[in-house]
């Protein structure tokens, strides 16, 4: 088996190695055991279950979120003689029944399967009398609401996987989930027991900056920025498809070989547009989030957020489609708060639970444009890993940061989280450590506490700001298990015990930066 694995790894994909954890799990999958996959963009998902569904007996299932990218994988894989095909509302009820006659057949190894036919009861039907060999749920994330793309009908998959064959293998594979989602995907598919395979996050290739959102000043910097990187690949995301459309026409005219990308154009003229950007015929794509999925430019070198995207998972995908040749790439955001406080305002007809998630994702957003503390760090504490030293290679680290002492803040923080029993949210630590009253504050007797109120001369943005540089100092985390109270990590609890001079690091004010952006 392992020979044919190696073999096949070559003969059939063309590669002469595997790739990070691409082995194991393989190896893992072919051992029948469940497994859980979270890989960055780029890092070679896909090959953990190809491989296997050819080396396997029987058809291997992959549910997919998106139609438009089925058939391009399926494409690809026949093209390398690998017998595939897909099931989605595209086909016509003859193509259909011709697929479901080659998998009937064995021939197939795999099917590609939209969520929306999976749940129909002919395909559940069909798919009991089919031999399988094990599911694959791709972009895994779309179950969970905490993710930033869930799709209702990922959830469930479990109980239909239950009816069709309760014992095959699944293998989840995701390439953003935060260890709350991570969480979330495992409840939901019942395999709290799969083997995880977990890449770093860390994308050593991109540089990450930010920069001050300001009327006019921005789009300048904008065009210089593009200029700067003349016939090179980018990407320009955009909130609107009104302002796709106003900032590709704003670089046509300055001469920028760019163009639009939004989900109100023709699907014809989508096409082309893809195709001339992969093609290197066009060397802007201005585009909403519509626009990204599955896109494999090697050699893309910035992706731009003229708008502050609305989560920070969100914005680690789209910026991950930079530089996945290896070479550098480059991050610009664009911010202000104004545009946070804008997409909550979207949000306003949601239910109150999903607006309320949806806002603290924007918070988490907002946190990472303001810091003052390395980006890589920043973003790599959010997907639950620690980055011990500044990577050297972030606006931040690269700028005079103004830091102060933290010592006595950190304390206060600390205290304030052991004194309130390790059971509250940040939100929460702040309001308790600025002397604030609220139902919780009255309800558990917190103003009663030594660190009440100990910390009102000071913001709740600073105090705000301290506790998150205590987590990525992993001083503090997150209990995903519950609501995401705060606790303290042995190195915290030493810190308590004797405490050490620490440099803090100020947010940056944008306002204030904005101000003495358009005054020069
Ligand atoms: P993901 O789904 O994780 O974003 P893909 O599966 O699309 O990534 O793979 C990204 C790229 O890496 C593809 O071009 C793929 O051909 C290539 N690749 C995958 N595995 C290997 C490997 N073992 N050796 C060389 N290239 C690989
Ligand atoms: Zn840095």
């Amino acid at each position: 088996m392992e020979e044919k694995v190696k073999s096949d790894l070559k003969k059939i994909f063309g590669f002469s190695q595997f790739r990070g954890n691409q082995e194991l799990i393989v190896d893992n999958l072919l051992k029948q055991r469940n497994t859980f996959v979270i890989m960055p963009t780029g890092a070679g998902k896909s090959l953990c279950y190809q491989l296997p569904a050819v080396v396997n007996e029987g058809t291997a299932i992959v549910i997919s979120p998106l139609i438009a990218l089925m058939k391009n994988q399926v494409d690809q894989l026949n093209a390398i003689g690998i017998n595939a095909h897909f099931l989605n509302s595209t086909l016509t009820k003859s193509e259909a029944t011709k697929v479901k006659n080659e998998v009937l057949k064995k021939k197939t190894k795999l099917l590609y399967v939209a969520p929306e036919s999976l749940t129909k009861e002919e395909n559940i039907a069909f798919l009991k009398e089919a031999h399988l060999s094990f599911v694959a749920i791709d972009e895994a994330h779309c179950i969970s609401e905490w993710g930033h793309d869930f799709r209702p009908e990922y959830r469930k998959i479990k109980s239909i996987v239950a009816q069709i064959a309760p014992h095959l293998p699944i293998i989840a594979l995701t390439a953003t989930a935060t260890p709350k989602v991570q969480q979330d995907i495992q409840r939901n598919l019942q395999m709290e027991e799969a083997d995880l395979f977990k890449s770093s996050f860390n994308r050593t290739n991109l540089f990450y900056e930010v920069r001050p959102k300001v009327k006019n000043e921005s789009k300048k910097a904008l065009i210089k920025f593009i200029k700067q990187h003349k016939g090179k690949s980018g990407i320009i995301y955009c909130l609107s498809r009104k302002k796709v459309e106003e900032i590709a026409e704003l670089l046509k005219v300055n001469q920028v070989n760019a163009a639009p990308y939004h989900a109100g154009l023709d699907s014809a003229v989508r096409i082309k547009t893809q195709d001339d950007f992969l093609n290197e015929e066009l060397d802007v794509i201005v585009a909403t989030i519509a626009f990204g999925m599955g896109i494999d430019k090697p050699d893309v070198r910035y992706v731009i957020h003229y708008d502050v995207p609305k989560s920070l998972e969100g914005y680690y995908q789209e910026t991950g489609r930079a530089g996945r040749d290896g070479l550098e790439g480059h991050c610009l955001m664009f911010y202000r708060y104004e545009d946070i406080i804008k997409l909550d305002k979207f949000n306003k007809d949601k239910a109150v639970t999903e607006r309320e998630n949806a806002k603290i994702l924007l918070q988490e957003m907002s946190a990472y444009a303001e810091t003052g503390v390395c980006r890589r760090k920043f973003i790599l504490n959010y997907f639950g890993e620690t980055l011990n030293e500044d990577c050297g290679f972030c606006d931040n680290c690269k700028r005079e940061r103004e830091t102060f002492e933290g010592l006595d803040y950190i304390v206060i923080a600390l205290e304030a989280v052991k004194q309130t029993n390790e059971r509250f949210t940040l939100e929460h630590l702040v309001r308790v450590i600025r002397g604030e009253m609220d139902d919780y504050v009255i309800s558990y007797k917190h103003d009663a506490l030594p660190v009440f109120g100990i910390g009102k001369e000071e913001s709740d943005k600073h105090w705000t700001s301290v506790i998150r540089q205590a987590m990525i100092a992993a001083m503090l985390e997150k209990d995903i298990e519950n609501y995401g109270h705060l606790k303290l990590t042995p190195k915290g609890q030493e810190f308590l015990e004797a405490p050490y001079s620490v440099d803090l690091y100020k947010d940056h004010d944008f306002e204030k930066l904005a101000e003495t952006e358009t005054q020069d």
